[in-house]
């Protein structure tokens, strides 16, 4: 029976952490949260990631404009944050009104500033094997890995997913940590047998319990990062959880596996986005 990944003690001890390395700095790091129009569900995303900063230390504020906000008048505010030296991270809440291109709200944001790590420049720096500001929730993903205890070096690690947020980074960090990467999509050819091959499997596609347990190897350790809302209001992953519990060596759960890690994650790049602007050592 697989051990299960509680990403939401794992977030906790790491938020924890950064809460005790806040302390013991000389300034609070400055995290700002833009939000644009009435998204329901960014409105719980930001109060929740506000709450978490605040709680750590951070000096966390949300700017919350109007629906009728131009592109740009946001580029406007994004370049008053970036000049701005008491503010160490950026975050643009997506998604964004239609009539704002994301892309372009993006690639305003300062890179030493992105805690998101969606700027193509940290892209870039991730795909060339260099130092950046790395997506959250990929990030929070190694963090289970480590949890679980897999050796990552050799390993074969199959992503099934290629958005900028989640796979094609997570292929990239895993590759950096000596994994030998497939990354699966819409087009692969016999998604099943592909999935077999892994030692390490992430699903990140967006479709509920789309793999099934006869997909995962014995002993695999599978990160689940799919939240799939079902028709009777219930949450699910991407992996049919109950088929591949008997064969993973250990699974994240959804809810409480992948989706807390992302929060802390956020907070552990503001803290090394903080740092490196001031030309201090970044241990994590
Ligand atoms: P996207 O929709 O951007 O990407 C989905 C990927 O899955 C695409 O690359 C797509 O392939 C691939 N895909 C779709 N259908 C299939 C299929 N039938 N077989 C194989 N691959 C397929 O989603 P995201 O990456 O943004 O998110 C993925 C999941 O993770 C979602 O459930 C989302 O809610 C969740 N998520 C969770 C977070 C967290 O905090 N835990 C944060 C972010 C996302 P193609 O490129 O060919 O279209």
């Amino acid at each position: 029976m697989a051990k299960i990944l509680d990403g939401k003690a794992v977030a906790e001890r790491l938020r924890g952490q950064l809460a005790t390395r806040i302390a013991a700095l000389d300034f609070r790091p400055g995290l700002v949260v833009l939000r644009v129009g009435e998204d329901p569900a960014s409105g719980v995303y930001v109060r929740n990631k506000d709450k978490a900063a605040t709680a750590a230390g951070f000096a966390s504020r949300t700017r919350h404009l109007p629906e009728s906000t131009t592109e740009a008048e946001l580029l406007a505010e994004i370049a008053a944050l970036n000049a701005d030296p008491a503010v160490d991270g950026i975050l643009v809440q997506l998604p964004l009104p239609a009539h704002i291109r994301a892309e372009a709200a993006i690639a305003a944001v300062d890179p030493a500033k992105d805690v998101d790590g969606f700027h193509p420049i940290n892209a870039g720096r991730l795909a060339s094997g260099l130092p950046g500001l790395v997506p959250c929730t990929p990030r929070g993903a190694m963090h289970l890995l480590a949890e679980a205890g897999a050796s990552l070096r050799g390993a074969r690690a199959v992503v099934v997913g290629r958005s900028q947020i989640v796979g094609r980074p997570m292929a990239q960090l895993l590759l950096a940590a000596d994994c030998t990467v497939t990354i699966a999509h819409s087009r692969t050819r016999d998604l099943p047998e592909e999935c077999r091959r892994a030692d390490i499997l992430i699903a990140a596609v967006g479709r509920p319990e789309m793999i099934r347990g006869d997909w995962v190897r014995e002993g695999a350790i599978v990160i689940d990062v799919g939240i799939n809302r079902l028709p009777d209001g219930r949450l699910v992953g991407d992996v049919a959880y109950a088929e591949a519990l008997p064969r993973a060596a250990a699974i994240t759960p959804v809810p409480g596996g992948v989706g807390p890690m992302t929060i802390a994650c956020l907070l552990e790049n503001t803290l090394e986005a903080a740092l490196a602007r001031r030309g201090r050592r970044v241990g994590v």
